[in-house]
């Protein structure tokens, strides 16, 4: 997969993205991000990007020509377009469904917002779909992109060691993940559930979706109208709610 990143702060986003599990697949070609700095497709001498609103207000907009440019020269490279995102308070909040939707995609841009935001016009021109990372405001959209593309990279085969690291992880199949332990075994007096050094696997998974269904209970019991649960389960977590009252 390929990602490009349209923003004013370049140097930002190719920090988080060379650290780590990115960094490494990004090395071994697994991944591809380039980050463009919009400002190289500004027109005029002093390189602006933004511009005051029509009709009034406090903020500046971005411009729409650098970012139609910007856009239309990734299109050039790939010779293709690429699904393109622009993170936005208004979009659809990021889930972890949309994101295994989104990594089928071979290339995918996203567009950071900064100011009050972007012209209207290039939005309507280019953009596929506005995502949001919550129901709350940051000062542009690096962050917000930057979590889109640290979790959307995770899912490409290979960037993981194994792809049960997020077969196995929170909201993959509707549910929370299980506690977990590692060593030592007992910590300040605490020791750890007894069937995990049972070496009994089948009995360690069926502890592990249970504590899955008692932590989503727990924590998120909205997420449990919509998982996959057998009929077993279904009378655990009856059970499990039926104690509780
Ligand atoms: N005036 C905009 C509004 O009220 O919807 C907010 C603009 S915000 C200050 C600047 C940029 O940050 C946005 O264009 C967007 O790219 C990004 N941004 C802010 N909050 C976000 C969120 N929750 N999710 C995704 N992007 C966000």
């Amino acid at each position: 997969m390929r990602i490009d990143i349209i923003t004013l702060f370049p140097e930002m986003c190719e920090a988080v993205m060379s650290e780590s599990i990115i960094g490494r697949a990004r090395k071994k070609g697994i991944i591809e991000v380039i980050c463009h700095q919009l400002r190289d497709f500004a027109l005029d001498k002093h390189k602006k990007v933004d511009d005051t609103t029509y009709g009034g207000g406090m903020g500046m907009l971005m411009k729409a020509e650098p970012i139609a440019l910007c856009i239309e020269n990734i299109c050039d490279t790939l010779g293709k377009k690429p699904h393109c995102i622009f993170m936005s308070p208004k979009g659809k909040k990021l889930t972890q469904a949309r994101l295994r939707e989104l990594s089928e995609y071979d290339n995918v841009t996203i567009l950071c917002g900064h100011y009050e935001g972007v012209d209207q016009r290039v939005l309507d021109e280019f953009i596929d779909e506005e995502i949001s990372i919550g129901d709350y405001v940051l000062t542009g959209g690096e962050l917000p992109a930057l979590v889109l593309a640290d979790s959307l990279s995770r899912l490409v085969p290979g960037v993981l060691s194994d792809d049960l690291c997020f077969s196995d992880e929170s909201h993959f199949d509707g549910l929370l993940e299980y506690p977990q332990y590692t060593k030592p075994a007992v910590w300040r007096g605490i020791g750890i559930p007894e069937i995990l050094i049972s070496g009994h696997h089948a009995n360690i998974e069926k502890w592990r979706r249970q504590k899955s269904i008692e932590e989503t209970y727990r924590k998120r019991p909205d997420m449990l109208e919509n998982a996959m649960l057998t009929q077993d389960e279904k009378k655990f977590l009856a059970e499990l709610s039926g104690t509780e009252k």
